[in-house]
């Protein structure tokens, strides 16, 4: 059995591994590049094998950095099977239709800043998203068991991390003995709502992200906590709340919280919520229908005709005219939009008219990135450019940590042991500095830290 790690430099995200296992090329999720800089030319290069001869591609989950890159291995050759979690099938493909949109807006504004039309060329397009999400072949519940070929099988089992996503368990038979492999994928918490907790199956070699293998996390009640009171607060100064936020899992686990709150009285029963962002509004629509991915709670409150993510005040806007017309609200409103990072979207039009007011707030539940404008305002600063002019900062900036979708050392220490790994453990996805804390915790299990284009055999 051979691995080899293709995936991204440690500073960025981007997760791609091939295995070379029973006369088979498989890959384990095919993702972009991502970070603060400027990545496009990285993702335009060739993937150093040969897209045509893979077989298979495992796909653990639908975050761009797991399947961004999947319509390039597509046009680069591949004709063969994708498998995923249904949950996974459809929020790919909302996810590669938004990434293959904005590098051809991105591609037509650059071709007319060159002065002519398609000058410069998009990553990929649309069309070829379509293209990828037909080579979707078999969807996959929880631990059932696929054939791949003759002695090697795959599972899929829960990671807790978005709804969906999965780690992978290839069962190989191999001289009369059965070895088991497990990709780990993303790494959610326990605990957290609607989604169930990671589920690891046991396996003999471990492949696992260490993106905290070095810190732990601000409790997730702490967090809410903050959050709704921060929304009260500010209802208090009749200003507006805006929640710059990722259409995918932070948007709805945020719905859930604020849905939570008006039920049990911390917020008023017909909060005014707009969620602007056809995204969200979409990703929200695929969770409804795969309610049998829920943890109990959230499934028993589907089952007594409940909805986890609507409340009395909640307005899903689609429309372009609607979006503006939250513009007019003064007070009162909590606004969800994207970017949650607020490099684009609808989020910067409700930044113009938030800003420059105290009585309102901005609230960021998840990470930015350097360089962009969502760090720039967290980091203090007075003015911000939007649309070309310069926005001044009064509203209240919040910055609530807790709500990461990764697991922390302490989570990725407890996945570890259910998960075994004790003939090889190897640590993927996560700086030099916390794979290396995580390292020191495993004394008795051999550690591997591959560098990205580097080969293993085992
Ligand atoms: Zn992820």
């Amino acid at each position: 059995m051979k691995l080899s790690f293709h995936g991204a430099d440690r500073d960025v995200t981007g997760s791609c591994h091939r295995i070379q296992v029973a006369g088979r090329q498989l890959l384990v999720d095919c993702g972009m590049f991502q970070g603060g800089r400027e990545l496009d030319a990285e993702n335009s290069e060739p993937f150093g094998f040969d897209a045509a001869r893979i077989d298979t591609v495992l796909l653990t989950h639908a975050h761009l950095d797991h399947c961004g890159r999947l319509p390039l291995l597509v046009k680069a050759g591949f004709r063969g099977e994708i498998i995923c979690t249904a949950p996974t099938a459809e929020l790919a493909r909302i996810v590669l239709l938004d990434s293959a949109r904005i590098a051809e807006e991105d591609a037509a504004r650059a071709s007319r800043r060159r002065g002519g039309a398609d000058v410069v060329k998009p990553l990929y397009t649309r069309d070829d998203v379509q293209a990828t999400l037909e080579r979707i072949g078999r969807v996959v519940s929880y631990n059932e068991q696929l054939s791949l070929a003759e002695g090697l099988t795959v599972s899929f089992h829960d990671a807790g991390h978005i709804l969906g996503s999965a780690s992978v368990l290839l069962q190989v038979e191999e001289e009369g003995r059965t070895r088991r492999l497990l990709m780990s994928g993303d790494i959610g918490n326990r605990g957290r709502p609607i989604l169930r907790d990671p589920a690891p199956p046991q396996a003999d070699i471990v492949v696992m992200e260490t993106t905290y293998g070095d810190r732990p996390h601000r409790s997730v009640q702490a967090s809410v906590d903050e959050l709704i009171e921060a929304v009260d607060a500010t209802l208090k100064r009749h200003g507006n709340v805006v929640i710059p936020s990722f259409a995918l899992e932070r948007t709805q686990e945020i719905l859930y919280y604020l849905r939570e709150a008006t039920e049990n009285g911390r917020l008023p029963r017909s909060l005014p919520v707009f969620l602007d962002s056809p995204m969200a509004v979409s990703t929200v629509e695929v969770y409804r229908r795969h309610p049998e991915f829920f943890d109990e709670n959230a499934r028993e409150m589907v089952n007594g005709g409940s909805d986890p993510f609507s409340m009395p005040g909640l307005r899903m806007t689609r429309e372009h005219d609607d979006s503006i017309g939250i513009n007019r609200i003064q007070g009162g409103a909590v606004i969800i939009a994207g970017s949650g990072m607020c490099t684009g979207g609808r989020v910067r039009h409700h930044l113009r008219h938030n800003l420059p007011f105290e009585r309102s707030a901005i609230v960021f539940v998840g990470f930015a990135a350097r360089g962009t404008t969502a760090r720039r305002i967290i980091d203090g600063a007075r003015y911000v450019n939007l649309f070309g002019s310069d926005v001044p900062v009064r509203a209240q900036i919040h910055t609530i940590n807790g709500l990461s979708a990764h697991a922390d050392q302490a989570e990725l220490l407890r996945w570890h042991a259910a998960a075994g790994g004790r003939e090889r453990t190897i640590l993927v996805h996560g700086e030099e500095s916390a794979m290396e804390a995580f390292a020191r915790l495993l004394p008795d299990v051999p550690v591997s830290m591959p560098e990205p284009g580097s080969e293993l055999t085992l």
